[in-house]
C-alpha cells in the first residue's frame, strides 16, 4: 500500500523591533547575557506590560503581504505554563482572536531545493494556505553546563509571530520551499532577518501519513523546535518513512511530540499526548484589546513591497518577458533590482534578461554577497546592450565585455576599444570577405544553390573567421545571400 504524507507547520518568526514586545528593554538577543532586561521581561510582581505598536504593525504587514484577513478586533491572552526560561509562569500570546487569519504562501520555482528545481514546475505554483498569524512574546534561553544551567533573559519578552499553516504541504521539498519563500518575504519587508541559524525563524513540524485514496488524515506527530531549513527537510523525510514503517508492520501511530537529532539523523520521542499541557488560556487583564482601525491599516498598506510573484507578472506584462525569464529575475530581489535599473523598456528588456541569466547569473550565482561585490553595474549592462543594438559589437563580443566588467569593472566603451572589438558593418569590407568565403566553400555554395538554406550558416561562419569575429553577423549573412542569389539568377 502507498501512503500520502500530510504536513502542517507552526513557524515562529522573531520580529525585528527596537524594543521588546511589552517593555522598552532592547530587543537584541546577541548581547552579553542578561543585559537587556526590565521588570516586565523578568516578570517581577506589579510590573505592567505596554504593547509595542511597531511589532503590531509588522505583524499586520506580514498579514497583508501573505493575503490574510486582518482582524478589526484582537486581544492578548495568557498561556500558563512553568518553565525556567519564562519567569512570569505564563506567556502572553493570542488565543481565539489572532491579528491575522487565512492567507497563504505561493511556492515559486526557485524556492525549492536546487536538485528538484530542474524538474518541471510549469504551472505547479502551489499555494500553502495559512490558518492564522498571531503575536506573542518569546521566552528566555537556557544553556545547560556540566553541573548547572544558565539562563539568559535577553530574549524573554521579545516580539514573536506564530504563523500556522493548513495541512497543505505534502513533501519535504514543499516544506523547504515554504520556509524559503516565507524567509524571503520576511526579509524583503524588513519584518525579520529570519535567520534560522540565529533562531530568528524556528519551526514545529506536524506530520501524518494516510493510505493513498483515503480522505481522512492520519494521526499527527509533532517535531518540535527545528532550526534549519535543510534540517526540516531531512526530519520530514525521516519521519514519513518511520510512520510508514510502523503502519506496514501493523502498528499504530501515537499522537506524540518528537525531537530531531541531526547528528543521528532520526526523530526521538519527547512526550506522548497524555502529558500534554493544559494552558488555561484567559484574556490578559493587564492589556487592552487591539482595534485595527482604517488609519492604521492604511499606514501599513504603504509599507507593503511588491512580492516576487507580482513582480513576475509585471515583467511579463510590461517588459514582454517569457514566464521563465520573468520568474528567474523576479525570484531574487537583488537581481530584480539590477534588471530594473538596466532595462529601460520592452526593447532592452529581452537582451538585458538574456545577459543577466546566461552570463551574470552563471558567473555570480544567486547569493546577494556575490552580486554586491561584483564590479559590474546595471549601467554597464545597459551600455553593452546599447552597443549590441547599435551594431557596434556583436553578441559574442558583448559576453566578453561583460565577463571583464564582472571581474574588473571599468568603462564598457573603453574595454570595447581597448580590445579592438569594433564590429565591422562596412559593406565593402563585408562583401570582400563574403566573396572570399564563397570561394573557399564550394560544397556549401552548391548545397545552398540546391535549396539548402541552412548551408548559408557555414559560409557566414567563414566570414566571421576571416574577420576574426569582428563582422556584423547579420549583415554578413545578408550580403552572402545576396551574392549567391545574384549568381544563381545570372547563371540560370
Ligand atoms: P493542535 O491543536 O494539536 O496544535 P492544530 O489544529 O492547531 O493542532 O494544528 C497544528 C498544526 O498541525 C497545523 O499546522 C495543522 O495544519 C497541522 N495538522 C493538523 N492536523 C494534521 C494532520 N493530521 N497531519 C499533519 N498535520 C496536521
Ligand atoms: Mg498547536
Amino acid at each position: 500500500m502507498n501512503y500520502v504524507p500530510t504536513i502542517g507547520l507552526e513557524v515562529h518568526v522573531q520580529v525585528r523591533t527596537a524594543a521588546k514586545m511589552f517593555c522598552p528593554a532592547a530587543n537584541n538577543f546577541g548581547d552579553p547575557p542578561n543585559t537587556n532586561l526590565s521588570p516586565v521581561s523578568l516578570g517581577l510582581p506589579g510590573a505592567l506590560p505596554v504593547p509595542n505598536i511597531e511589532a503590531v504593525k509588522k505583524t499586520i504587514l506580514s498579514g497583508l503581504m501573505l493575503g490574510c484577513e486582518i482582524a478589526p478586533y484582537s486581544k492578548f491572552d495568557r498561556k500558563s505554563y512553568f518553565y525556567p526560561d519564562m519567569p512570569k509562569n505564563y506567556q502572553i500570546s493570542q488565543y481565539d482572536l489572532p491579528l491575522c487569519k487565512g492567507g497563504g504562501v505561493t511556492l515559486g520555482r526557485f524556492a525549492y531545493p536546487k536538485e528538484v528545481q530542474k524538474e518541471d514546475f510549469a504551472g505547479a505554483k502551489k499555494r500553502v494556505r495559512l490558518i492564522r498569524i498571531h503575536l506573542e512574546e518569546d521566552v528566555g534561553k537556557s544553556t545547560h553546563f556540566e553541573n548547572n544551567s544558565g539562563l539568559d533573559y535577553n530574549r524573554a519578552g521579545a516580539p514573536l509571530m506564530e504563523i500556522v499553516t493548513e495541512p497543505d504541504i505534502n513533501s519535504p521539498e514543499e516544506a523547504y520551499a515554504f520556509l524559503t519563500s516565507l524567509r524571503q518575504i520576511m526579509q524583503q519587508a524588513g519584518i525579520s532577518d529570519a535567520d534560522m541559524e540565529k533562531g530568528q525563524l524556528r519551526c514545529d513540524v506536524n506530520i501524518s501519513v494516510r493510505p493513498e485514496g483515503s480522505e481522512k488524515f492520519g494521526t499527527k506527530v509533532e517535531i518540535k523546535n527545528m532550526n534549519s531549513i535543510s534540517g526540516v527537510r531531512r526530519a520530514i523525510a525521516y519521519e514519513i518513512q518511520r510512520q510508514i514503517r510502523v503502519l506496514r508492520e501493523g502498528g499504530t501511530i501515537q499522537q506524540e511530540t518528537r525531537r530531531w537529532d541531526d547528528t543521528l539523523g532520526e526523530t526521538q520521542l519527547m512526550r506522548t499526548k497524555e502529558s500534554a499541557h493544559d494552558y488555561r488560556y484567559f484574556p490578559d487583564p493587564d492589556l487592552l484589546p487591539i482595534r485595527t482601525d482604517e488609519g492604521l491599516l492604511e499606514e501599513v498598506r504603504h509599507l507593503v513591497p511588491e512580492l516576487p510573484l507580482e513582480k513576475e507578472a509585471r515583467y511579463q506584462r510590461d517588459f514582454c518577458l517569457s514566464e521563465y525569464d520573468a520568474s528567474v529575475l523576479a525570484s531574487f530581489p537583488h537581481i530584480a533590482a539590477f534588471f530594473e535599473a538596466a532595462a529601460s523598456g520592452p526593447e532592452t528588456a529581452k537582451p538585458c534578461a538574456n545577459f543577466l541569466i546566461n552570463d551574470l547569473l552563471a558567473a555570480l550565482g544567486t547569493e546577494t554577497d556575490a552580486w554586491a561585490s561584483a564590479k559590474i553595474t546595471p549601467q554597464h549592462l545597459a551600455i553593452v546592450v546599447a552597443r549590441v543594438a547599435e551594431s557596434k559589437i556583436n553578441n559574442k563580443q558583448a559576453k566578453e565585455v561583460l565577463a571583464a566588467l564582472i571581474t574588473e569593472g571599468g568603462d564598457p566603451d573603453a574595454i570595447i576599444s581597448k580590445r579592438g572589438m569594433v564590429q565591422i558593418s562596412d559593406t565593402a569590407q563585408l562583401e570582400a570577405w563574403a566573396r572570399e568565403a564563397i570561394e573557399k566553400s564550394p560544397k556549401s555554395v552548391a548545397d545552398y544553390k540546391a535549396g539548402k538554406i541552412a548551408a548559408l550558416n557555414a559560409i557566414k561562419g567563414q566570414v566571421m573567421k576571416l574577420s576574426q569575429g569582428k563582422a556584423n553577423p547579420q549583415l554578413a549573412g545578408e550580403i552572402v545571400q545576396k551574392i549567391l542569389d545574384h549568381q544563381k539568377e545570372t547563371k540560370g
